[in-house]
């Protein structure tokens, strides 16, 4: 599986998706860009979120504020006192990790395990195999079991006692070993804020100190009233943001999973108090079903709760993918009571309320936040499509990325570079290029045209012969069957269309 993911980091560089930033001067950390299929796939994705919350919700209404707000927003929400990572550093290779997440990938191991005996079995029983008793009763799976649960408790009350001696003494109780010296010689566990900050304006005049917003729900929150007042919003409303948001990871592996500079779509649920529970669960459910309805498989999903209540939630709940590297979070959906609300008013001195004209009262409304990162849900849409494909005399590397994201759509192919067939393609592409997003490519066999679109992701590809001068028909290429049929031009648009709306 680590293989896999290493394949498709190197693919994602060598098809123009991702690159490393400032790659001629050797990079800079956790930081990328997105190549020219990159660039597409991202906008793609953006809007298949952007219209489903916002277009087919009447009551959700968008938003795009700046990155840069007024650094008291950050010590209202608790930013600037709370937003820490746990550090510990290995003293023999001086590496410094995250110690959550050291013990988050110890519980992992103890999954993987679990899981290794489950497909062993299952290889053995075949269809007769009971998963369920199989994990209830196999003494193996159950001794793992135990020492999951025991640590999983053990670190969710360290983590909520806010206890960096009990972290600490987890690791060396586990016996974890630093990934890169292998030693187990740690320092003690210390807190680390993750925003950015610079200063603005010029320091003869006093500049201020001002961060790099760690997540776009702050502009939300401090917008309510513009936003509630000229759009003449009733709750329940929603307002969506997609924008950069900044965060000095420590822990910045597994290529676009852990950003130092990332993009995330977020969108704040403004509900009356005492219902967010309902929407909470509501908008889980919601969510889940955007993320099945691109049909990567419904067992690859799973909700993860929170081992740790946020200091402005009552309840949590992670959506989980299962990437090469194992289930990890993609989506957060939180239930932020009033508290971000109720900060700014203390903080800015305003009153920030709702007049309920049903129940004649005003309030501070409490909040439902559903929160994704735009470059891990681009992460799982490559790691769900690359598929590497034993043919019959040779094989093949498909993105089969859904038609809907795919960042081009159709290949137009001329056979041959002469009789007109190159000025009969570009005649399609000219007529379909406002819809879809079309490639033309002329060089080299067809074959090997068909192998590069594949490597793309592109679903459709249509070659132009000497038939088509003659009868206008074309033959259409579906990339994930490899299967061809001869259609009209006039069809093309229509089956493409089918494929790619929702
Ligand atoms: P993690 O536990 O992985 O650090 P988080 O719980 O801090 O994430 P949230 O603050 O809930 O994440 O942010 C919401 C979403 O933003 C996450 O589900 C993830 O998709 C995305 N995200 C957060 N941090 C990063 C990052 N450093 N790089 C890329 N995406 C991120």
């Amino acid at each position: 599986q680590e293989d896999i993911f290493k394949k498709l980091v190197a693919h994602c560089k060598e098809y123009g998706y991702v690159f490393q930033s400032s790659e001629i001067y050797d990079g800079l950390g956790a930081v990328y860009d997105y190549g020219q299929y990159g660039v597409e796939l991202k906008n793609n994705i953006k809007k298949y979120w952007w219209d489903s919350m916002v277009l087919l919700h009447e009551n959700v209404v968008g938003l795009d504020s700046a990155i840069f707000m007024h650094p008291t927003i950050w010590k209202a929400s608790g930013h600037v006192d709370a937003f820490n990572d746990p550090l510990i550093d290995n003293k023999d290779s001086k590496k410094r990790y995250r110690a959550d997440v050291l013990i988050e990938e110890q519980l992992a191991k103890f999954e993987a395990k679990m899981d290794k005996e489950v497909a062993k079995a299952k290889k053995r029983f075949g269809d007769s195999f009971d998963e369920k008793q199989f994990r209830e009763t196999n003494p193996r799976v159950l001794a793992n079991q135990k020492k999951y649960d025991e640590l999983h408790a053990r670190f969710a009350k360290a983590l909520n006692d806010n206890n960096l001696e009990e972290l600490k003494q987890i690791i060396i109780d586990q016996e974890i070993v630093c990934p890169v010296s292998g030693t187990r010689n740690w320092t003690d566990v210390r807190q680390f804020n993750l925003m950015f900050a610079t200063e603005m304006g010029s320091t003869a005049d006093g500049a201020l100190k001002v961060y790099l917003r760690p997540e776009t729900a702050q502009g939300i929150f401090v917008n309510y009233l513009n936003v509630q007042k000229t759009g003449r919003m009733k709750i329940p409303f929603g307002i969506a943001q997609i924008g950069k948001a900044f965060r000095n990871e420590i822990v910045a592996r597994q290529f676009i999973f852990r950003m130092r500079e990332f993009e995330q779509m977020e969108m704040q649920f403004f509900v009356r108090p005492g219902t967010e529970l309902d929407w909470f669960e509501k908008w889980k459910e919601t969510r889940i079903n955007w993320h099945r309805a691109l049909g990567f498989g419904d067992e690859n999903y799973r909700f993860h709760e929170h081992e740790k209540l946020a200091h402005y939630a009552n309840a949590a709940v992670d959506v989980e993918y299962k990437f090469p590297f194992g289930f990890k979070e993609v989506e957060g959906i939180h239930s932020r009571t009033d508290f971000d609300l109720s900060q700014h008013e203390k903080y800015s001195g305003k009153k920030i309320r709702y007049f309920d004209p049903e129940l004649n009262e005003s309030y501070v409304p409490f909040v439902v936040e559903t929160s994704i990162g735009v470059d891990r849900m681009f992460l799982q849409v490559i790691s769900a499509s690359y598929c590497e494909e034993q043919l019959e005399k040779d094989s093949r590397v498909v993105l089969k990325i859904p038609p809907v994201l795919a960042p081009v759509k159709l290949a137009v192919l001329p056979l041959v570079k002469k009789d007109g067939l190159p000025e009969k393609a570009r005649e399609i592409i000219d007529d379909l290029k406002f819809d879809f997003n079309c490639q033309y490519d002329e060089k080299d066999s067809i074959g090997k045209r068909y192998r590069r679109q594949d490597a793309i992701g592109t679903p459709f590809c249509v070659t132009v012969d000497h038939q088509t001068t003659q009868d206008n028909t074309v033959t259409i290429r579906y990339r994930d069957t490899m299967e061809q049929e001869r259609v009209a031009i006039s069809e093309i648009g229509k089956i493409i269309g089918e494929q790619v709306s929702y």
